[in-house]
């Protein structure tokens, strides 16, 4: 009979030279606990017969031990390909920051800051001055004030605004974003009751006019910023939605979703209201996200009239959602930018990648399929194809974008889009693509130039088919 293999100590093996540079990299506690994670399966192969005497060698063990910690000891948030053809991903953290508004977050992060200092007097600042200026500059409002995201903006204003009253809104508008987020539900968490007004498809003037009373706070616009009603529809303007509020002396308040700074249309975008416009049009208050058409941190900003905006700041839910001194580093480097139009498509990465020509993704496509199928092998097709990309988190839903990509397509019986995905998302920094009418979708607008190279190194790392 050959005798069971022999199974070390943890003692002996922390002795060992084999696990010495582990205990230096990791720390003692670490590694041994993961030593003993590994000895334990080791016990459980000896038990089942299993067990090879090769596996039980020091050297065998610390390797087992190594791949241990490196799991454990990845960081958990990391990079990814964004090859969805959704640019503002909001699973994959929506707008990407520019580096040189990094290089301001950087600073926030390891110099003390004058976050609520007043450098002229030595007194006591206000965060949000450091960014009202400007914000009110770009939008025309007279007063701003930022919070955690456009959820918390929505929430608190309504807090502030209309808690123990009635808010009127169209049951066209009643929307849903992303699971959590309700129209109804935040009005609910505010404190005030919601009056729905018109249909789902038409709503009209003589509909808010009605549902004006003694209880009624404001007048609520919101942006549909995720689906389009069409056909039969009829909705109020903003303007003539703000002149019915105005009549009866309430307040008017837009949340925008997305709200874009600029005229999208001028770089060749679809259309998408403005902050500015909105204001223009007579809103009284205008929530919207920093991370979305914006192309800045997560933050909801609140901009308006200047004695509404002073109510919100006073309500005790404004310290509670109020943002830190790096997103407000971020949002004051990203509305910069915004100070000089005709460098903003090049510098504003959102904006760059909105306004790649689908040519410069078509090059790609054809100078990457060879590669990748190179890497896959015969099992798959890879076809440089038109596609379509769009905008994202909720902004311009109907409206896509001309885009060019690769389409991996199963060629033999066993190759499985499914399985694909999988394979693509254990590489180092993990692929994600689409599956649509049977094949993986690679949409190349989000793989800039600069990334190029990371992308293809790793393509000989794609995990084997099993
Ligand atoms: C996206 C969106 C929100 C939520 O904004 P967050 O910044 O994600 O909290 C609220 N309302 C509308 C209309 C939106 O489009």
């Amino acid at each position: 009979m050959i005798p069971s293999p022999r199974i070390p100590s943890v003692d002996a093996l922390l002795r060992d030279a084999a696990l010495a540079p582990l205990l230096a990299d990791y720390g003692r506690s670490s590694a041994t606990a993961a030593l003993r994670q590994v000895l334990d399966a080791l016990r459980a192969q000896l038990r089942s017969g299993t067990l090879s005497a090769a596996h039980t060698a020091p050297a065998a063990i610390a390797a087992q031990v190594q791949q241990a910690l490196e799991r454990r000891h990845a960081p958990r948030l990391k990079p990814v390909f964004n090859l969805t053809g959704t640019v503002l991903h909001t699973n994959l953290g929506r707008a990407l920051l520019p580096q040189e508004v990094v290089e301001r977050v950087a600073q926030a992060m390891t110099s003390p800051m004058n976050l609520e200092y007043d450098l002229e007097d030595g007194g006591r600042g206000d965060r949000d001055d450091l960014v009202t200026d400007l914000i009110c500059q770009l939008t025309g409002a007279e007063a701003a004030t930022i919070v955690n995201n456009n959820a918390a903006a929505v929430l608190l204003t309504l807090g502030a605004l209309a808690a123990g009253g009635e808010v009127v809104v169209s049951r066209g508008e009643l929307v849903e974003i992303g699971g959590a987020f309700r129209i109804p539900d935040i009005m609910a968490q505010a404190g005030c009751r919601l009056v729905e007004v018109g249909t789902t498809n038409r709503t009209h003037a003589h509909d808010y006019e009605r549902a004006i009373s003694e209880h009624t706070a404001l007048l609520m616009k919101v942006h549909t910023s995720n689906y389009a009603i069409q056909g039969f529809t009829t909705s109020v303007a903003d303007a003539e939605v703000a002149a019915l509020a105005h009549a009866a002396s309430l307040p008017m308040v837009v949340d925008l979703g997305s709200g874009t700074l600029v005229d999208m249309a001028a770089y060749g975008l679809p259309p998408e209201v403005t902050v500015a416009h909105t204001i223009a049009s007579g809103a009284d208050v205008v929530t919207f996200s920093g991370d979305k058409l914006l192309g800045g941190p997560q933050a909801g900003l609140i901009v308006g009239r200047k004695d509404l905006i002073a109510r919100i700041k006073r309500h005790p839910l404004k310290r509670a959602l109020r943002v830190g001194k790096l997103t407000l580093a971020a949002l004051e480097a990203t509305l910069r930018l915004y100070q000089h139009p005709e460098t903003l498509a090049q510098r504003l990465t959102t904006l760059r990648l909105f306004t790649r020509p689908a040519s410069a993704m078509q090059a790609q496509a054809h100078a990457l399929a060879p590669l990748l199928q190179t890497a896959l092998g015969s099992d798959w097709q890879v076809t440089p194809s038109p596609m379509r990309s769009q905008i994202g988190s909720g902004a311009l839903p109907v409206d896509s974008l001309d885009s060019f990509g690769l389409q991996l397509r199963p060629a033999s019986k066993t190759a499985s889009v499914t399985q694909l995905q999988e394979r693509l998302r254990r590489l180092p920094r993990p692929v994600i693509g689409r599956a649509q009418e049977g094949a993986l979708w690679l949409d190349l607008r989000c793989l800039e130039a600069a990334e190029q190279d990371e992308f293809v190194a790793q393509l000989p790392s794609i995990p084997a088919q099993t």
